[in-house]
């Protein structure tokens, strides 16, 4: 901790002071000073600004940071023996890299996607409709309005739903996935008991419904389904899992974060999760024969299921650990 902010301060000259707004001054050795004008200032354990007060000379030193042209010079003038010096940049080298790769891992890159092919959004849908006339439209079109309205209760123009009559993506809608306004995958849901449910291009660490969470709220609700988080406007994670990218994009928002999980076999495990990362989780008492937030938000309509989740959201770790043995077994 602090070894290059240490070891160079370990070579000021003997004689200094230390003043109370943090300075460390002695004679600069950057010019001809007699009256300790030259200063150093620690930022936190590891950070070092040096500033001469006589001659205008500054250097600096920031982990993350190689160590610069100045700060090489400033060290040579302290009498830094040049073997020590290389060592330190060395190791400035070493804490860049290593900072480097950790962000690298975390923060994820989305690459643009395309949908699947003649996939067409509703509204350019209703727009054919209009010139073709209904009795031209595909039964399976109307089937995914009234699946969007009847199912859901989701208004089928809420959201940039598309749909395709190409093979592959029959009886589906397709809920494309965009991070800054860009499409960067998809998933196609199944609107009948076709298998599998879900056909998505997904890349890793994605977090759904991202892009609309700019609006004054001050909690997100993080669900695992993306019908669940469209019906409350809340994130989607697309699986029972969390993925460090996703904890980061979430957090990147500053809210609150809310965990509704699934009441399933893999639930207890993205509570477990959420807990690790700092999450709130609710798990309300929902009545009789609603299973998940879409459920809620189609029975109960979307202010009294926003309402139970904010009621039933917990920040203990040991209560959440409490409540998650009792709701799961029920
Ligand atoms: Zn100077």
């Amino acid at each position: 901790m602090g070894l290059i902010a240490d070891t160079i301060l370990s070579y000021l000259p003997a004689k200094r002071k230390h003043t109370p707004s943090g300075w460390i001054s002695f004679n600069a050795p950057c010019c001809q000073d007699k009256r300790q004008r030259g200063g150093f200032i620690k930022n936190g354990d590891e950070a070092l600004s040096y500033h001469c007060f006589n001659c205008g000379f500054k250097a600096s030193w920031q982990p993350g940071r190689t160590v610069s042209q100045k700060m090489s010079k400033l060290m040579r003038l302290l009498n830094i023996p040049d073997d020590i010096i290389s060592q330190l940049r060395l190791e400035a080298l070493r804490l860049n890299e290593n900072s480097n790769a950790s962000v690298r891992q975390v923060i994820p890159k989305f690459e643009e996607r395309a949908l699947p092919m003649d996939a067409k959004s509703l509204e350019e849908w209703s727009t054919w409709i209009e010139l073709q006339g209904w009795e031209n439209a595909d039964q399976e079109l109307i089937n995914i309005f009234c699946y969007l309205r009847n199912v859901r209760g989701l208004d089928p123009y809420g959201y940039q739903y598309y749909w395709t009559n190409k093979i592959g993506f029959k009886n589906r809608v397709i809920i494309p996935f965009y991070k800054d306004g860009v499409c960067v995958g998809y998933t196609a849901r199944a609107i009948n008991d076709a298998k599998p449910k879900y056909i998505s291009e997904q890349q890793p660490g994605y977090v759904f419904n991202l892009d609309r969470q700019s609006y004054d709220r001050n909690f997100v609700i993080v669900s695992e389904g993306p019908f669940d988080a469209l019906s409350i406007d809340g994130c989607a994670l697309l699986g029972a899992e969390i993925k460090d990218s996703q904890n980061w994009l979430l957090k990147q928002l500053g809210k609150e974060i809310i965990l509704v999980p699934d009441r399933d076999h893999e639930g207890p495990r993205t509570v477990e999760q959420a807990v690790e990362y700092g999450w709130s989780v609710s798990m309300p008492e929902w009545p009789d024969g609603i299973k998940d937030i879409n459920d809620a938000v189609v029975k109960l309509g979307r202010l009294a299921t926003l309402w139970m989740i904010l009621d039933a959201k917990e920040s203990n770790s040991l209560k959440i650990q409490l409540r998650a043995k009792k709701w799961f077994k029920e």
